[in-house]
């Protein structure tokens, strides 16, 4: 049952904004060895305080910018390796309740042409991204009576049921409104990946303006929207905030005092942060002229910053930004982004001339997912459709990869060249076939003595034709 929430809003949270204000200006103009001292601190793994974050935010000129990058870079390559998970957004319907100004699917947005699958419809959607060769989705809903925990349970109960060829869907992340525990108790026993709730600003006045009715009007219930999934059992959760609607380093400390928050409440921070740019979506006028507009170049800025900030946490950068863009962002820390995304509702089993107007806001890649893969392995990542840690119980698996030694050595890599065989044997164009079992060799080279015989193992299974072998 969809519940509609009357608890009233408040100012007072976890999210102060005279102290964020106070840290960004009592940590101005920093000198160059203090910006050191903080990226050895990052280095050796451990999360930075909101002094150290605002610090970092204030770097006054290109040359310690550069430092920072660079410290980002070495972090990303030291924790993470050059794994890189893919997976696809999945719009299941955009009816909505909600007037979010910068949103072409807000109730007041005339010009969007409204749909919610049919089961059936839902069904072809789930075959086409798995004919591509996906695994890992997030499924998106707007907010309304209709999408009520039940359904969301049900439709993600359908997607894991959908088989086609060789493959199927093995984790399905959400992006839906905030819920009672009660009502993420329903959504949790299907079985889901990760429940992101984005804040969109971490700023009370802007909120309030531009959120003006609406469940959605109400911050506080948004704020606390993951600590009640956490509450309900649910180990992962994501953040975010939606850049290019308040000051972006303002957001940047938002996204740390939340991360506090969780991290001080339930002992674990978020699995992930996301940090969506404002894309233009039709009959939106705010989303074309944002009122904080986040340049590249700043953009680049808060991802390093976030990245060295959290080493523990997944960095998800999506198929809003364009091919350029991703290409650079990914090396400062990035772990996922969509790939062959498709946004309109109903978009991937039909081309259909409406697509924009059943969107949500307009893609700024809209490369294929085998030329994204192709791209990435030229450039010597391993594309990784990796669902291992979760379905074996394994929550919270950033933090492990990064807190446990030998961790990523042991399982991630692994995994990683696992799920990469199998896409390359069933679903590969020639040319990126050729280039990944290149990748398959190189990697195979370098791993331990110990490990190597699993490997090769798991990769002549595949070969033979077995289908999701992990560790
Ligand atoms: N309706 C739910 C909600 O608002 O949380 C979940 C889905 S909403 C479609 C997912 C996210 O898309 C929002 O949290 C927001 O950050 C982002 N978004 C909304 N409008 C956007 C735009 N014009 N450009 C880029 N991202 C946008
Ligand atoms: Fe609705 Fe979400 Fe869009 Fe707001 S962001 S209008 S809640 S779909």
């Amino acid at each position: 049952m969809y519940v509609f929430i009357k608890e009233k809003d408040t100012q007072k949270t976890f999210i102060d904004e005279k102290k964020i204000k106070e840290n960004l200006s009592s940590n101005l103009n920093p000198d160059s060895e203090k910006i050191r001292n903080i990226l050895q601190k990052s280095l050796d793994k451990q999360r930075l305080d909101p002094d150290e974050v605002a610090t970092l935010l204030n770097a006054k000129d290109e040359k310690q910018w550069e430092e920072i990058f660079e410290a980002a870079r070495t972090l990303k390559e030291k924790v993470y390796g050059n794994r890189i998970v893919l997976f696809a957004p999945l719009y299941i319907g955009n009816d909505c309740i909600n007037d979010c100004e910068y949103c072409g699917f807000r109730i007041s947005n005339k010009e969007v042409v409204r749909k919610t699958l049919s089961f059936e419809k839902l069904k072809e959607e789930v075959k086409a991204l798995v004919s591509k060769g996906h695994k890992r989705l997030i499924v998106v809903y707007g907010e309304h009576p209709k999408y009520s925990p039940e359904f969301i349970a049900k439709t993600i109960d359908i997607i894991y049921n959908t088989k086609h060829g060789n493959g199927e869907i093995r984790r399905v992340n959400v992006n839906a409104a905030p819920q009672t525990v009660e009502g993420y108790k329903i959504i949790k026993e299907v079985g889901i990946g990760t429940y992101q709730i984005f804040q969109e600003t971490y700023h009370y006045p802007t909120y309030k303006k531009l959120h003006p009715r609406g469940p959605k009007s109400n911050f506080a219930w948004r704020l606390y929207g993951l600590d009640r999934a956490m509450l309900a059992g649910i180990d992962d959760v994501g953040i975010g905030a939606l850049f290019g609607l308040y000051d972006w380093k303002f957001e940047v400390m938002g996204l740390i005092y939340h991360t506090l928050h969780l991290e001080e409440r339930f002992g674990v921070g978020p699995h992930t942060i996301s940090f969506p740019r404002i894309e233009p979506a039709v009959g939106t006028p705010i989303a074309e002229r944002p009122p904080y507009q986040v340049s590249d170049e700043d953009f680049k800025k808060l991802v390093a910053v976030l990245r060295l900030a959290v080493p523990y946490t997944g960095l998800i950068l999506t198929a809003r930004e364009p091919a350029d863009l991703r290409r650079e962002v990914l090396k400062l820390g990035v772990s996922q982004i969509d790939a062959g995304s498709s946004i309109g509702v109903g978009s991937y089993s039909e081309t259909d001339p409406e697509v924009i107007r059943k969107s949500q806001f307009i893609l700024g890649d809209t490369r294929t997912l085998d030329e994204v893969i192709y791209e990435l392995l030229k450039e010597e990542y391993i594309p990784s459709f990796c669902t291992a840690c979760y379905r074996a119980g394994r929550t919270g698996e950033h933090f492990m990869e990064f807190a446990i030694p030998g961790f990523v050595k042991r399982f991630c890599t692994p995994n990683a060249l696992f799920t990469l065989n199998e896409y390359l044997n069933d679903y590969a164009s020639e040319k990126t076939y050729k280039e990944g079992k290149k990748v398959l060799e190189k990697e195979i080279k370098k791993i331990d003595e110990k490990q190597k015989k699993i490997v090769l193992d798991g990769l002549e299974r595949i070969n033979k034709g077995d289908r999701d072998v992990r560790l």
